[in-house]
């Protein structure tokens, strides 16, 4: 399905058998909603005929359909447990994330700096099913082991058949896109900030273990060879470190900085992506300990280790 976003396209994919399983519902947009229903005619079947919606995970571009195909179908919808706060949490985990979202500008030294415009928009999803790793979905007349890989997203699940191979990943492996690993806040349990490099890079070190032979990605042409493309994004977060390293030793201190010099072409909301991204690979130089990190009245303060 088209977007309006840069990654252009979103994928959704329907698995026929019992029960017929849609993994993933594109944006909101009615021409989105409209081409997942022309997908279904050309195989015969209309809403009615979908039995249950898988989501890859909490991203609009792949859960912004499920209201409209839920006024048309009485599916359940499978998801990972940690969209449990953003599902249920109301007005008062809207307010918690908004206050998280102030803490981590301030820790980036970006506090004024950046805009972030969420409004409420109350998620009203018809019977959800929440799970957890080692789960197994029934899709299509074939079993799928539920993997949690945390990075992307604090909810991304990918569904996974060891007999055939197949493993539909969402954003977690994308082959034309680098995929950010975003700052989200812990869910209420957790007190710290999460690590989402850190986390994004045990993800992939676990998948790249795992026979996964086709990849059906949630943008782009499915393909093969998962475990090449999880070198080149390893690789990729080594050149990104040395960069951020450069800076560093030239005296850039805090994430606003590092994220202004080295993309200093994002504006507005956009900015977050460059600070997410910042943080994340900082977090990996701090926890290799080439980098040391004081808070300065909030404030994270980097500077190289000598
Ligand atoms: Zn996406």
């Amino acid at each position: 399905m088209t977007t309006p976003y840069p990654e252009g396209s979103v994928n959704a994919y329907l698995l026929l058998g019992n029960p017929v399983t849609l993994i993933d519902t594109g944006i909101w947009l009615d021409d989105s909603v409209r081409q997942i229903h022309q997908a279904l005619m050309n195989v015969g079947l209309d809403w009615k005929d979908i039995d249950q919606i898988v989501v890859t995970h909490m991203h609009t571009d792949h859960t912004g359909g499920v209201h409209a195909i839920q006024r048309e179908v009485d599916a359940p919808i499978f998801v990972h447990s940690g969209a449990r706060f953003a599902l249920q949490g109301g007005m008062a985990e809207f307010e918690r994330v908004n206050a998280y979202f102030q803490d981590f500008f301030r820790a980036c030294g970006a506090e004024g700096k950046v805009t972030r415009n969420h409004k409420y928009r109350e998620q009203k999803w018809a019977g959800v099913h929440y799970v957890d790793d080692g789960d197994v979905i029934r899709a299509g007349s074939r079993d799928y082991q539920v993997l949690y890989v945390p990075g992307h997203s604090q909810t991304d699940i990918c569904l996974w058949n060891e007999e055939a191979g197949d493993a539909f990943v969402g954003d977690h492996l994308l082959k034309d896109i680098s995929a950010n690993a975003f700052m989200e806040p812990p869910s209420p349990a957790q007190a710290d900030r999460l690590k989402a490099l850190l986390q994004y890079r045990s993800s992939m070190a676990r998948t790249r273990a795992l026979a996964f032979r086709t990849v059906y990605p949630g943008h782009g042409s499915p393909y093969v060879g998962h475990q090449s493309l999880i070198d080149a994004r390893f690789q990729e977060h080594e050149e990104r470190c040395e960069a951020i390293l450069q800076h560093v030793q030239d005296g850039l201190s805090t994430i606003y900085e590092i994220s202004s010099a080295m993309f200093p072409w994002l504006q507005g909301g956009a900015v977050f992506l460059g600070l997410s991204e910042i943080m994340g690979h900082m977090d990996l130089l701090v926890e290799r300990s080439v980098v040391k990190v004081e808070s300065n009245q909030g404030v994270l303060v980097y500077t190289a280790q000598s």
